[in-house]
């Protein structure tokens, strides 16, 4: 058994996330009846809030399930076994999705990446341009492929999609960009923006999210794809009653309730700044370490996860376990193509600066424990650039 670490764990991976104490608090109560009033008021309460954060006046559903089952609710509630759909393997993240396209027998046709920048709108409009018989039924898109830490542009894609003049269904998996990035479902046009609640929403795993577009609503009509527990239909009634068909999680409810009031608190634009300013300093450590971003593209960065390359010869795993075990600090490991040669610093959702420079300290001194060749200095970059960012005078 190693010798126990003091102080507080530093958890640092993308999702999930550290869950603030005002969060921990709200949920730490008994549980309520789920059909009484003090329950339907709650569950208004918080869908209200969380058009807000999805920046839609439509249906939002919540699911007690992970990201995954809201993944499957987009899909079986508007498409039928057969349909195609327009899947771009950005990264790990796009290729589970595929596989569970492939489950209910949709008929994937994708679109490859080396995973090291965003899909490529211009792509995308190609292919559905040469769909003159409009069989492609939706484009799904990761707006932040956490396995990568690379975004891309959902603007892009819906204004791709416009100028072919394709009619699909835009599907957008925005599990670790919800809270982090800017995402505006209704003037996207997103018809089904698919999120879960413990990344940026700073709540616990457990709940997963489906906001739903008035198109996407309306293909459940022709939707053939068997859906039970996954129905949106009741769930459309909840939003206005505030009941579910079912028990709700109730207790992460009230935990959702009260993160969603901190975001608001701070403000979206505010919270997105942070992750901005966060990820730039993360980026500055890196440069300086010497090591290579796995993401290519700088207008792809993304705000909530930076993934990291060790260098050749080198193993992320065993830096990752070094700095566990030394540290007391868990990162995301990596997935799918480029396991063990990248390890992801999560720096979504309750994150301070001090908390920031901390873990990039854990990353540095990490590197030296563990024989990874770098620079020194990486703690300094990042720690002069949230100085000066804090002074006004960052660039
Ligand atoms: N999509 C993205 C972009 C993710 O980051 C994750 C999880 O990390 C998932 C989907 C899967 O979500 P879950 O693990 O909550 O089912």
């Amino acid at each position: 058994m190693p010798t126990p670490v003091a102080g507080r764990h530093f958890l640092h991976t993308p999702g999930p996330t550290n869950v603030p104490d005002r969060v921990l608090r709200a949920m730490d109560r008994n549980a309520v009846n789920h059909r009484g009033p003090e329950f339907g008021a709650l569950g208004r309460e918080v869908v209200a809030k969380l058009r807000a954060i999805f920046q839609t006046n439509g249906i939002v559903a919540i699911f007690p399930s992970s990201g995954t089952g809201a993944w499957e609710a987009a899909m079986v509630n508007t498409l039928s076994a057969g349909d195609r759909v327009l899947m771009t393997r950005t990264g790990w993240f796009s290729y589970l999705w595929e596989q569970l396209a492939a489950t209910h027998r949709l008929d994937p046709v994708l679109l490859d990446t080396d995973w090291r920048r965003g899909a490529d709108p211009d792509a995308i409009g190609a292919v559905l341009r040469d769909d003159r018989e409009y069989r492609i039924k939706a484009v799904c898109v990761v707006h932040c492929e956490t396995s990568t830490s690379c975004m891309t542009d959902i603007r892009a894609v819906r204004t791709a999609m416009d100028r072919a003049g394709h009619p699909a269904l835009l599907m957008v998996d925005a599990i670790s960009s919800l809270a982090c990035a800017d995402l505006r479902h209704d003037e996207w046009g997103i018809d089904v923006t698919i999120a879960g609640s413990q990344k940026g929403l700073m709540v616990p795993p457990g709940l997963g999210f489906n906001a739903i577009s008035n198109k996407a609503l309306a293909a459940m009509k022709s939707a053939a794809l068997a859906r039970g527990y996954w129905d949106w239909a009741p769930l459309v009634t909840a939003n206005s009653t505030g009941f579910f068909p079912y028990t709700p999680a109730v207790n992460l409810l009230f935990g959702l309730n009260e993160a969603l009031a901190m975001l608001l608190e701070e403000g979206l634009p505010n919270v997105f700044a942070r992750h901005n300013v966060y990820a730039e300093a993360t980026r500055r450590a890196v440069r300086t370490w010497g090591l290579e971003l796995q993401c290519q593209d700088p207008v792809a960065y993304a705000p909530g996860v930076t993934a990291v390359r060790v260098p050749d010869g080198h193993s992320a795993d065993a830096l990752r376990a070094t700095i566990l075990e030394t540290f007391n600090m868990s990162m995301g490991n990596g997935l799918g193509r480029i396991d063990d040669k990248v390890f992801r610093i999560g720096h979504m959702g309750d994150v301070g600066p001090l908390q920031l420079a901390g873990a990039l300290a854990g990353v540095e001194m990490g590197l030296s424990v563990a024989g990874v060749p770098y620079r020194a200095g990486g703690v300094q970059a990042a720690i002069d650039y949230l100085a000066q960012h804090a002074r006004g005078t960052a660039r």
